[in-house]
């Protein structure tokens, strides 16, 4: 097998405790991958005074393949998420973020459920102003929400293609078009159009974001695939992450024609940064979608085995999920698993 090359940017925050985790575990899992390390965001910020340097670009430019730590993004000011730049940079349109039920005890024990999250556009694309009004500047605030013909196509027909390759029943166009008609509208008229593509082969309907949001705190057995537009598949993807246990334990691929970086769903939480506590299963598993992208499926669901097993038992896991154990600890516990 030829070794993998990858860029890996270990983050802010809790960044590098969890992506050190995730790589001693594709490491144990026999997985040969050359690490290019790069920065971004704020250890970028405070060794080079640029949030994304030109080096990190470049190293994804090569290998094609990152594992990204989180990074922190100032609020309400300072410089624009990194995060939404890398995706524009290399136009990651398909954010996929799963959310399935592993840890016992919790509310809902059959939650199985792929979101398909636009990456590119809807209300990310950054034209955002002021309007002045008298003396005040910022009387009015605008933020634009784009979304293309082009864009919607291609990411509600990946939501398709990803439940027709992967044995998905249904895909749920979730949208908010009774009230956005133009932006909102069009992706649901071209989700409809997609569907009729693929009758006969998914079955597919179509929600309003509001009466989606309470159907799946109530019955998320009833969802497979969703595809929705960037704002609410971001919301939408936290939802689907605390039904199933919480922020540590959901990844999120980004994917585009050519690269691809593979992430947690979750902040830098620098609320437990630094402690050893926290809980590296997102970034993990992020590195088994890693896997499966390069065609490394076997070796992935290895790695997603012994995550689930170490989960189902309950015993050595983080403080997030109930336990008592380290970042490191938890580590150890998934790796004798995958050596078990
Ligand atoms: P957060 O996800 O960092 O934290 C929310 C809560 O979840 C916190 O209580 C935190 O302790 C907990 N949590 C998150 N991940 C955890 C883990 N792996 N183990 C245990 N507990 C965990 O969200 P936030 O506080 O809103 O954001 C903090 C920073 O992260 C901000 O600068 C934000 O912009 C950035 N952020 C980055 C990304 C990314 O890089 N993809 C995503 C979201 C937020």
């Amino acid at each position: 097998m030829t070794p993998l090359h990858a860029t890996l940017i270990p983050g802010d925050g809790i960044g590098p405790a969890i992506t050190d985790a995730a790589l001693r575990l594709l490491a144990a899992a026999g997985a040969e991958i050359t690490w290019d390390r790069q920065i971004a965001g704020m250890a970028a910020v405070k060794e080079l005074g640029d949030p994304i340097p030109e080096a990190t670009i470049d190293s994804i430019k090569r290998t094609k393949l990152a594992l990204k730590g989180p990074l922190e993004t100032p609020v309400g000011k300072g410089f624009r998420s990194i995060n939404v730049a890398l995706r524009k940079e290399f136009d990651l349109y398909a954010n996929l973020r799963p959310a399935k039920s592993v840890l016992p005890g919790l509310r809902f024990d059959n939650v199985d459920i792929v979101l398909v999250r636009e990456n590119t556009e809807g209300l990310y694309v950054g034209i955002e102003n002021y309007v002045k009004i008298g003396d005040d500047p910022h009387a009015v605030a605008q933020s634009v929400a784009v979304v293309s013909r082009h864009g919607a196509d291609r990411i509600i027909r990946y939501a398709f293609e990803y439940a027709v390759k992967h044995g998905r029943k249904r895909v749920t166009i979730v949208h908010k078009a009774n009230i956005l008609k133009y932006s909102q509208g069009l992706f649901l008229d071209v989700g409809r159009e997609i569907a009729k593509e693929y009758e006969g082969r998914v079955a597919s309907d179509d929600k309003i974001v509001d009466a989606c949001a309470m159907e799946l705190v109530m019955r998320p057995e009833r969802f497979d695939v969703i595809v929705t537009t960037n704002l609410f598949g971001d919301i939408l993807s936290d939802l689907t992450s605390g039904l199933v246990g919480g922020l540590g334990l959901t990844p999120g691929a980004n994917i585009g024609y050519g690269h691809a970086i593979f992430e947690a769903v979750h902040g830098t939480a620098p609320d437990i940064a630094g402690q050893g506590i926290a809980n590296p299963t997102a970034v993990m598993l992020a590195g088994c979608q890693m896997l499966d992208h390069v065609g490394q499926t076997e070796r992935a669901n290895t790695m997603r085995a012994a995550i689930e097993a170490t989960l189902r038992e309950r015993k050595t896991v983080t403080r997030d999920i109930g336990g008592t154990a380290s970042t490191d600890e938890y580590t150890d516990a998934v790796i004798a698993r995958l050596k078990a």
